[in-house]
């Protein structure tokens, strides 16, 4: 279920639980600010989450209450993951959902890395 409107942030929500270590993922990267993580349902080749350690739920959330190390910290993160599994050079998408309207479904920030084979339009549903 998307989430509706977002409000306080839910500390049992999937990715809380997976940075607890209370729920088993497949990580590929974490530092003192990411970590990233195989989706358990890929929709592409290469499908891996990143997110940061901090409980945010959206990019304005995180934005507005995030310090500029662990900003900065998390996006270099995507970047090191990105070159990590060897997108750069055929290329890959990042994606984020916020909110209902977008079907985010997990109340953590969070970026979704596609990539391993050409992604087709940018939206399907138009
Ligand atoms: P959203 O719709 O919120 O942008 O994306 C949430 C993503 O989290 C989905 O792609 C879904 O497959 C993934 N996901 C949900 N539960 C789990 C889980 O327990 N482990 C992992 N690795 N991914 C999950």
């Amino acid at each position: 279920m998307p989430v509706k409107g977002l409000g306080e942030y839910d500390t049992n929500n999937i990715f809380a639980r997976i940075l607890r270590g209370e729920i088993p993922s497949k990580r590929v990267y974490e530092d003192d600010f990411a970590i990233a993580f195989h989706d358990i349902a890929p929709q592409a080749p290469i499908h891996v989450l990143v997110i940061p350690r901090g409980p945010y739920i959206s990019i304005a959330d995180f934005t507005a209450k995030a310090s500029d190390a662990e900003i900065a910290g998390f996006f270099r993160a995507v970047g090191h993951v990105a070159k990590a599994l060897e997108l750069e050079a055929p290329g890959y998408r990042i994606l984020s959902n916020m909110g209902e309207h977008s079907g985010q479904e997990v109340p953590h920030l969070h970026v979704h890395l596609f990539g391993g084979k050409p992604l087709g339009a940018m939206l399907v549903n138009r």
